[in-house]
């Protein structure tokens, strides 16, 4: 697949910023005005929102595309819109919208993209496509692939976390390795970070911005409303513009890639110094694996069983309570030690199956 852009590839971060839901013209109109002299490079808002459950707020429906022509009239912004099915599609095209965006429920969604695609054939319409909410970049590809093949080559994507049951720092938690994959995959598919879903609070926006611009992300989709406590969908995390202008101007861009003389040589040597200690934990894990063989050979003999619950309870809090005191954080420390238990019962267990085939053929 070969993309063009949707946004100015000169310009970084790319701003796509608006209300959640589109509740009032007035309410539309106002967010608008204010982040059209900011300098924002499309104007968002939702129409139709994929809600839950039944009965909270689910958009204003076709009427909220008057406003949003109306406020593209008055401001000269760009609009965008969320759109789920063929008619949503049509409705608005005929409103002027300017680029589409599908959400990350219909992402997850072959059928529903399937038509979305097929509404959208022959036409030269640009569209964000959002991940989809569970951690599945092929799906992800997928639905990239169905609009991509009904002729729209103009795509960009938005990165806006994944659901988690039990999470709590964020709404969605980020899994950046699953964005930065994609972009290697697609290197130009531009990429947005909709740090505002990734978020679910206003009070973490900043941070998380910063860290996708760190990635090397394009931009970013934040949400914004007049008054946010009083908003009918997503008021925690949602900002005003004024609160949004402070963040904008707050956030470092930094270059894509290194082209001073002097910090280049810094960056390779610190490579080195990181290739070094990778090649140490691999010789590391080795010796460990060997002495786990070793352990593997008397549990044999001594008919012990290989996975023993509270060796591995014994390991994994050692393991937790040194990592985090080094500031390690706790999942990564548990997938770590997991990971090699893993393969220390894989390695023992080989042993034992070694000496048991030899014991009946010797
Ligand atoms: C939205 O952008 O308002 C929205 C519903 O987002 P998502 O599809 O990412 O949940
Ligand atoms: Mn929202």
């Amino acid at each position: 697949m070969q993309f063009r852009p949707v946004f100015d590839t000169k310009k970084r971060p790319i701003l796509v910023a608006g209300p959640c839901s589109a509740e009032t013209e007035d309410q539309v109109l106002e967010t608008a005005h204010a982040l059209a002299g900011q300098g924002i490079d499309l104007f968002r808002a939702g129409i139709w929102k994929p809600r839950t459950r039944p009965g909270a707020f689910e958009g204003v429906g076709k009427i909220g595309l008057a406003w949003l022509r109306r406020a593209k009239e008055e401001t000269g912004l760009k609009i965008t819109t969320e759109v789920a099915n063929g008619q949503h599609v049509t409705e608005a095209l005929r409103h002027g919208v300017d680029v589409l965006w599908i959400g990350a429920r219909t992402t997850a969604n072959p059928f529903s993209v399937q038509e979305l695609a097929d509404a959208l054939q022959g036409l030269d319409m640009p569209v964000l496509i959002k991940n989809p909410i569970n951690a599945d970049l092929k799906l992800w590809i997928g639905a990239i692939e169905r609009i991509y093949q009904a002729g729209i080559d103009r795509i960009a994507v938005v990165h806006r976390g994944f659901s988690k049951y039990g999470e709590v720092k964020y709404r969605n938690v980020p899994l950046w390795q699953l964005p930065i994959e994609l972009k290697i995959l697609f290197p130009d598919l531009q990429i947005l970070c909709d740090h505002s879903h990734i978020c679910g609070k206003s009070d973490l926006l900043h941070e998380v911005a910063q860290q996708a611009l760190d990635l090397n992300f394009d931009g970013l989709m934040t949400e914004v409303h007049p008054s946010p406590a009083n908003a009918r969908s997503d008021a925690e995390q949602q900002v005003t513009p004024w609160q949004y202008r402070e963040m904008t101007q707050e956030l470092i861009v930094r270059k894509p890639a290194a082209t001073d003389r002097a910090l280049l040589q810094y960056l390779l040597e610190s490579r080195r110094e990181i290739d070094a200690l990778d090649e140490k934990i691999i010789e590391m894990l080795h010796e460990r694996m060997k002495i786990a063989e070793r352990i593997g050979g008397y549990k044999r003999e001594n008919n012990i069983a290989i996975y023993q619950p509270e060796r591995w309870r014994e390991i994994l809090e050692n393991g937790l309570a040194k990592g985090t005191a080094l500031g390690l954080s706790e999942e990564f420390i548990s997938l770590l030690m997991k990971a090699i238990h893993q393969e220390s019962i894989n390695h023992q267990s080989a042993v034992m199956n070694e000496m048991h085939i030899a014991g009946h053929t010797g």
